[in-house]
């Protein structure tokens, strides 16, 4: 999300309070492998989830995020192959949506993978009224048996026109801070997963800290730099993303 930043923006200071608070997803796809995987599709398109580097949005053609996926999957010609990268869970739920046949890069995020369907199922015995609201990020099994899949902004709108009570959460825990706030009513249950910690926190995101932002705006630093080429090259697919959000009215 900072190099996006960087990205959009280079006339601007972005600054990061850990620049080790980076993303299993992202680094599921190394920019040189995948470079070489292209070459075996040479008529391919590539769409890639926004949660990749530079370097795979340099060897895009168009960015998307959970929110527009669908619609911006749906704007590419019917007979125009696609490559999906990097997240493989994503992307076979987006093959089933839009009916499209892509090639999926085998790439993952470590925290929705981690989610157990076996204590999600026994979860949901004590709380049958629950419903199960699930981000694509997950695997196919846990999707199945959600009562909503969307965003991380989809599954917060969702919450708050929906009239049940109680919700069991499958995504990272860090919106479940603004589900209850803006739901004050309603129980939000953390999906368990598979592990034995109990904690599906993302490990990246939490190693930015209030002590590090703190610091970080003090001295300004540490701060995101980026080679202007990659910079360029890597904006051209959001800048598609745009182009096809504003025709679409998203
Ligand atoms: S939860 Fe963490 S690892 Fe997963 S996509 Fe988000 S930032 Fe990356």
């Amino acid at each position: 999300m900072a190099e996006t930043a960087k990205i959009l923006s280079p006339q601007k200071k972005v600054l990061l309070p850990d620049l080790k608070a980076g993303c299993s997803l992202a680094d599921s796809a190394p920019p040189e492998l995948f470079a070489r995987f292209k070459t075996q599709y040479p008529d391919h398109l590539v769409i890639s989830y926004i949660n990749c580097s530079a370097g795979i949005k340099a060897l895009s053609d168009i960015i998307c995020t959970s929110s527009n996926a669908e619609k911006i999957i749906e704007a590419v010609p019917k007979d125009q192959p696609i490559i999906f990268a990097p997240d493989r869970n994503l992307g076979s739920y987006l093959m089933k949506k839009t009916g499209r046949d892509m090639v999926l890069w085998n790439g993952a995020c470590m925290v929705h993978e981690i989610f157990s369907l076996e204590k999600i199922t026994k979860l949901k015995v004590r709380h049958p009224n629950a419903k199960i609201i699930a981000h694509p990020e997950c695997e196919a099994p846990i999707l199945a048996i959600a009562d909503f899949v969307g965003s991380t902004t989809g599954l917060l709108k969702f919450t708050q026109r929906d009239d049940a009570k109680e919700y069991i959460v499958v995504t990272e825990t860090g919106i479940l801070h603004q589900m209850q706030k803006e739901n004050p009513g309603k129980t939000f249950i953390p999906a368990p997963p598979n592990n034995a910690c109990a904690c599906n926190d993302c490990p990246h995101m939490k190693l930015n800290t209030l002590e590090k932002l703190y610091l970080c705006m003090e001295y300004e630093q540490p701060e995101i730099t980026m080679d202007e080429n990659l910079r360029i090259a890597a904006k051209r697919p959001i800048d598609r993303m745009l182009e096809i959000s504003t025709q679409a009215g998203l």
